[in-house]
């Protein structure tokens, strides 16, 4: 069954690597989690493919390896960790640096085929209706609406671009909305909401088709998202505080906002937003005594795709099936092993067959929720 996701982070790798793209996408590099080789073994059919800006000066070790721990700069704390905000970056730099990625995704739409950037639910349809192994669609996404200029005079631009989902702000605070901080154990209540620039970015994205992702918005930037439009809630890549008390997830009550306004919420693969409270302290603790024994240490607990299957099903108690799909962050999330990379798709589809979800509701969570919304927000 052919699946549409609500997050990767593959742009970002590309730009930031000395690999040719266009072959690393057309012949595929087991580098990363998403290829089209490997997206046409999984059933990907479309998904929404982030433009996000880093920190303007990374610090040096944290260079991404699929499967590691993707925190590096994350400090310990008594019960778990939390990663110390980082300054504002600069409009201009991410103006540039959001433009690359957008001319990179661009020529590989060009270069390669059957990569195509998909701006409509029309053309969504069509990857979904291919034969596998079929096209590959890609929705371009800004993670972080820091290339966006305050007074928005770049946002047709963009649009015509083919960005058609914007979320206000990564976990970073910017001039349109604080980011909630990575922090477990944790709570979204930690920050601010949307600025007056935000409100008006919400506006302008509702006038013109651009979807809002709620998605690293702290609790109160989700409640004014909700009081700034009337178009269904999105939450790209998140997954249940219920389960794993994370900044990141989504509370109850959150999880309901968005099942009123016929919204859809992504469950991350992340491993750091599905592991439970007991795995990361026994991660922790194994940790200290791989570092006291001079081991490598493993940074962290797998998590088994059980994990996974936990929070669509809760998501799909509390909010109901219609409102739950998959949000993997591939390329941007260490992902449970038992998932791997793109080509784990159909097992966690799997997964969700034997937990009990019917044919009609593995379709729904795979890709039918995603559309729906798409035709919502986009006016199709
Ligand atoms: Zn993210």
């Amino acid at each position: 069954m052919n699946v549409v996701d609500g997050h990767n982070d593959l742009l970002l790798r590309l730009w930031e690597s000395d690999v040719d793209p266009v072959s690393t996408v057309a012949e595929g590099d087991a580098e990363r989690h998403v290829d089209l080789p490997r997206a046409r073994e999984g059933n990907l059919a479309a998904g929404f493919f982030a433009v996000f800006v880093p920190n303007e000066e990374p610090l040096p070790d944290a260079v991404f390896v699929p499967n590691e721990e993707p925190l590096p700069d994350a400090v310990e704390t008594d019960e778990g960790y939390r990663v110390p905000s980082v300054d504002p970056i600069d409009q201009e730099y991410a103006k540039r640096v959001a433009y690359e990625q957008l001319e990179l995704l661009h020529r590989l739409a060009h270069d390669v085929d059957d990569f195509r950037v998909v701006t409509s639910a029309a053309d969504v349809e069509d990857c979904l209706a291919e034969e596998s192994p079929g096209a590959l669609g890609a929705i371009p996404h800004l993670e972080g609406a820091e290339p966006v200029a305050r007074d928005l005079s770049n946002l047709d631009f963009l649009a015509a671009a083919g960005v058609r989902s914007i979320g206000p702000a990564w976990s970073r605070d910017n001039a349109f909305a604080d980011g909630v901080p990575f922090e477990y154990p944790g709570h979204p209540d930690a920050g601010g909401g949307l600025t007056d620039a935000g409100r008006d970015l919400v506006r302008a994205c509702e006038e013109r088709g651009i979807l809002v992702d709620c998605a690293h918005l702290t609790e109160q930037g989700f409640r004014d998202v909700a009081a700034a439009t009337d178009a269904p809630l999105v939450v790209s890549h998140t997954a249940a505080h219920a389960l794993v008390s994370h900044t990141r997830n989504l509370t109850d009550e959150q999880l309901a906002a968005v099942a009123d306004t016929g919204g859809v919420v992504g469950i991350t693969f992340g491993r750091d937003q599905l592991r439970d409270a007991a795995v990361a302290r026994s991660a922790s603790s194994a940790n200290r005594n791989a570092s006291r024994s001079g081991d490598d240490a493993d940074q962290g607990a797998d998590v088994p795709l059980a994990a996974l299957v936990d929070h669509v099903e809760y998501v799909a108690d509390v909010a109901g099936v219609e409102h739950v799909a998959l949000g993997s962050d591939f390329d941007g999330a260490t992902v449970p092993e038992d998932v791997g990379d793109v080509t784990g798709l159909p097992d966690v589809l799997d997964a969700l067959r034997e937990r009990g979800f019917d044919e009609a509701e593995v379709e729904q969570v795979a890709h039918g929720n995603w559309l729906r919304v798409l035709r919502d927000w986009w006016g199709e």
